[in-house]
């Protein structure tokens, strides 16, 4: 029963990670990443959570099933990477801030811009 639900609840989130990365290689792709990434985010999380209720039923799965397996695994995808693409750790304190600020928030500290 325990190994059953963690089985389930790994798949879905392996599943809906490679849904999410396709779609938002998709969308970066076709906007060259000229859209913020808090666009091309908030489209690759409308557009995964519509290919997951297809994809689900695909699988022989209703779209009741699919809502409770497959859009809370894209939801915490969606912020994992809001997080991990919108914000970086200051140098000085270490404190998560947002990767385009020039001001570190916690610290105070001046940020240089990033060459890269
Ligand atoms: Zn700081």
């Amino acid at each position: 029963m325990i190994l059953e639900l963690i089985g389930i609840i790994l798949g879905s989130l392996v599943g809906a990670y490679i849904v999410f990365s396709i779609i938002i290689l998709a969308v970066g792709g076709i906007t060259r990443y000229r859209w913020s990434f808090n666009k091309i985010l908030n489209i690759t999380l409308t557009f995964t959570i519509i290919f997951a209720i297809f994809w689900g039923d695909y699988w022989g799965l209703s779209p009741d099933q699919t809502i409770i397996r497959y859009v809370p695994a894209i939801i915490v995808i969606y912020l994992f990477e809001r997080r991990r693409l919108l914000t970086m750790k200051c140098p000085q304190c270490k404190e998560r801030i947002k990767t385009n600020a020039t001001k570190c928030k916690h610290c105070q500290s001046i940020l240089f811009e990033q060459t890269s």
